[in-house]
């Protein structure tokens, strides 16, 4: 099916041969072609000269003179512009006679292009169905953003999709992931704004090239003009077989019904796993080992939590100004301020509300670094974080062990056991989780659950 660069090349194209020129007669040979009465459609375009040429999506607009006559090409559907001595084929289904002795014929084997006549307008609003041009500064960072925001569908049937950006297929979306080194089947939510620039950077340029492409592969027919189709574009992922780049091999698969193809080294998955447990349940044990022997990043929410008090940190002075009452010497009285929000479930909320968009601003910065993002999320499902992640790895200890943990940090028996009661339940946290791992004091063991669990994680995902 032709894309957006090769409908504005068939357009450029036209615009250079037929500009200007009037239709004196329409010879309509098929009629399911043109989406209105043929008298109707020959009355309103005979006598009309070919003005304007605009492409909105796959569409090709004629802005006549009272009238815009709009041309959708689908599979295969073409122009040519012939003199009247070239003999009909069983294949051309509308002919513009024109006032210089030539005809434009609309060829189709397939017949599924579709002719209609609207209303001349500067914006086209008709076609609301259709998402921005690619080229245009509606499909911008903030745009993207919003669409992709909580959009589990993966990215390749997302650039698919015309209500998002309009013009572009199969073959240079495959291209575009490319370029933006994006695993094609990453789902919306997890795409980064950097991942974004580089996607409409990435969809500019490739569009361009071959824009470009096509208009040289163009002038270079001579008589007979067989606008359509694809040129002789540099793909460098589709139907390729090995990566130009890591010289791998190109795999290829199958993404919302469409064959896709892309490099799996090149084009790495974006995973968000995160980590969390009960008390005592060895947590840190496990991140410690990930990060020290397995050589990952695990960003630690705690930390970044307790930096964002610290004088001077961005969440510090918001702090300070929404918990007066635990100012002491215009200092923040952090052992004030866990009393109230430990008692206190509308505190709590209050300080989350302040640390939370922070603490996520600072995470959205490691996972933009990390494709294989893992963090530390103490409360992860108290918090309703798990959201922000694909997965998540639970660790469970027995209450045996989460009040021993409790007392070595100077909780008496008592206080161990209401602060374990007032947690989630474990019962309620295995629901959740994506993967458990059962604790029993036996560090071996732990780091062999934890390699088992990324793992799996790792190739359920590529
Ligand atoms: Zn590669």
């Amino acid at each position: 099916m032709p894309e957006l660069p090769e409908v504005q090349t068939v357009l450029d194209t036209l615009e250079r041969k037929i500009k200007n020129r009037k239709i004196i007669n329409i010879d309509v040979l098929y009629k399911p072609i043109i989406d209105l009465d043929e008298d109707v459609f020959k009355s309103k375009m005979i006598g009309q000269h070919f003005r304007h040429f605009k492409r909105r999506g796959k569409y090709l607009l004629f802005e006549m003179d009272d009238i815009t006559f709009v041309s959708h090409l689908r599979m295969e559907g073409k122009y040519f512009i012939l003199d009247d001595k070239t003999p009909i084929s069983k294949h051309d289904h509308v002919i513009f006679y024109l006032d210089d002795n030539t005809q434009l014929r609309y060829n189709d084997v397939r017949k599924f292009g579709r002719m209609e006549l609207i209303d001349i307008d500067k914006n086209y609003k008709v076609f609301k169905e259709l998402g921005p041009e690619p080229f245009s500064d509606d499909f911008n960072l903030i745009y993207c953003k919003n669409y992709l925001i909580n959009n589990n569908a993966p990215i390749k049937q997302i650039l698919l999709n015309q209500s998002f950006v309009a013009g572009i297929g199969n073959i240079y979306a495959d291209e575009i992931l490319y370029y933006m080194k994006t695993n094609p089947n990453t789902i919306g939510k997890n795409i980064t704004d950097g991942d974004i620039k580089k996607m409409i950077k990435g969809c500019r340029l490739i569009l361009s090239e071959a824009i470009k492409k096509g208009g040289t592969t163009i002038r270079s027919y001579t008589s007979s003009l067989g606008v359509t189709g694809r040129f002789q574009l540099d793909l460098k992922v589709h139907t390729k077989e090995k990566c130009p780049k890591c010289k791998g091999d190109i795999k290829k698969i199958v993404v919302g019904g469409r064959g896709t193809y892309y490099c799996p080294n090149c084009q790495k998955q974006r995973t968000r796993i995160a980590l969390t447990g009960t008390i005592g349940s060895g947590k840190s044990e496990a991140a410690n080992y990930i990060r020290n022997e397995k050589g990952f990043e695990v960003f630690d929410c705690d930390a970044v939590n307790k930096k964002l008090l610290e004088p001077n940190a961005s969440g510090y002075k918001q702090v300070v100004k929404a918990f007066p009452e635990c100012v002491n010497d215009s200092k923040l009285d952090k052992q004030a301020l866990a009393k109230i929000i430990f008692n206190n479930p509308k505190e709590k909320k209050k300080l989350e509300n302040i640390l939370h968009p922070l603490i996520f601003k600072e995470m959205e910065k490691a996972i933009e670094k990390n494709k294989l993002f893992i963090a530390e999320v103490p409360l992860l499902f108290e918090s309703k974080w798990d959201k922000y992640f694909d997965c998540s790895i639970l660790l469970v200890s027995n209450e045996k062990n989460m009040i021993k943990h409790l007392k070595l940090r100077g909780f008496s028996s008592k206080d161990a056991k209401s602060r374990i009661k007032n947690q989630m339940s474990v019962k309620e946290k295995e629901k959740r989780a994506s993967r458990i791992i059962y604790n029993n004091g036996s560090l071996r063991n732990l780091y062999l659950s934890v390699d088992e669990a990324i793992e799996s994680i790792i190739n359920a995902r590529n």
